[in-house]
């Protein structure tokens, strides 16, 4: 960032000889605009083009002619939120509950032993899901930590370094501290804004949200393997099978003819479905396609901690120097493993650099 390249000076006699007296933290360049730092009160010259400016004391950056923006807007999202978070609920309890009536019947008759086992993964898949969801939809997603700013005395050098000003809160915003203007917040290493959990993804709900993921795409794999077995056993009879009883020399024309005939007799068969199938076949076939749309959000955000970083920070990465390692230590310590299980991960997925969260 710019930011210290155009930084300033303080000018005004009552807080230059303060500065003074801490030592010549502000160094004097041609400039002839005459401001406030935000962060610690002292008076700054800024050359009137510079758009950002950080204050040689405090370390606040400034960013001039910021757009202060309506709260209406945030009310409406709030209202979109929680309509999202009940139709997310309603789903979760309609895929348990038509899950249960459509197979229960279906592999207790096969057998009562995998019965129960299914009924016992299919309650901790529920359970798990629910609980890690509530977890990432209400635990709050990291709010700043209260800090002391605005007044020379109490602000120290470096005080409040590299923060910036939130015109929305009205207070200092930390590094990788961004504003939701959804939440009506400030939020700590901000992922992104989820409407489905009707909060943000920040420090205090990214873990919840992750094992949420997981969570679903496990309980979608194991919905669509249940609803697949069940509806195998209730499929009514195929109608035209003449052709699959043809044996001999066979042709790649003839294969795909056979195939053909055989499967649009399994989609003809489809219309003689009774209720569960019909139920069964739409479970499936939803477990699917949130499967695998699932599947490619959870790999996104397992591919940014791996990285050390959030979706948010590796946008802006592209404008910053900001560089982080990739490895194996960063998923570890984002899951708080015990050290000693990362010792087990394969040695090329480990080095001994530091790094930060
Ligand atoms: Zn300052
Ligand atoms: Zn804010
Ligand atoms: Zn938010």
């Amino acid at each position: 960032m710019d930011a210290a390249n155009s930084a300033t000076a303080a000018s005004s006699s009552a807080t230059s000889d303060a500065v003074k007296g801490e030592g010549n933290h502000m160094e004097s360049v041609s400039g002839d605009l005459e401001t406030n730092c935000w962060g610690c009160g002292l008076r700054v010259l800024v050359s009137r083009t510079a758009s950002v400016f950080k204050c040689g004391w405090c370390g606040a950056i400034t960013k001039q002619n910021v757009a202060r923006i309506d709260s209406n807007y945030t009310r409406f999202r709030r209202l979109r939120d929680q309509c999202f978070v009940s139709i997310v609920l309603l789903f979760m309890l309609f895929f348990t509950c038509a899950g249960m009536w459509a197979v229960n019947p279906i592999i207790f008759s096969v057998s009562y032993f995998v019965g129960l086992l299914h009924i016992t993964l299919a309650a901790i898949l529920s359970i798990s899901t629910l609980s890690s969801f509530c977890l990432a939809a209400f635990r709050s997603a990291g709010t700043p930590p209260m800090i002391l700013w605005g007044s020379y005395p109490a602000v120290g050098k470096g005080g409040l370094e590299n923060h910036t000003y939130c015109h929305f809160c009205s207070k200092p915003k930390p590094p990788r501290a961004h504003h939701c203007r959804s939440c009506g917040m400030c939020i700590l290493d901000m992922d992104h804004h989820c409407p489905f959990i009707g909060n943000c993804v920040g420090a205090g709900n990214h873990r919840p949200f992750i094992l949420f993921l997981i969570s679903t795409v496990i309980s979608t794999l194991y919905v669509a393997f249940m609803t697949s077995f069940a509806a195998l056993h209730i499929w009514p009879p195929l109608e035209d099978r003449s052709v699959s009883h043809i044996s001999g020399v066979v042709s790649t024309e003839f294969v795909y003819r056979v195939l053909k005939d055989n499967v649009l007799s399994f989609l003809r068969s489809a219309v003689f479905l009774s209720a569960r199938g019909l139920v069964l076949v739409y479970l499936f076939i939803s477990s699917v396609s949130l499967g695998i749309g699932l599947s490619v959000l959870l790999w996104q955000q397992l591919s940014y901690i791996y990285v050390g970083k959030t979706y948010l920070s590796q946008l802006s990465a592209v404008d910053s120097e900001e560089t982080t390692e990739r490895d194996c230590q960063n998923l570890v310590r984002f899951f708080d493993c015990p050290y000693n299980a990362a010792a087990y991960l394969p040695s090329y997925w480990k080095s001994g650099k530091s790094h930060r969260k």
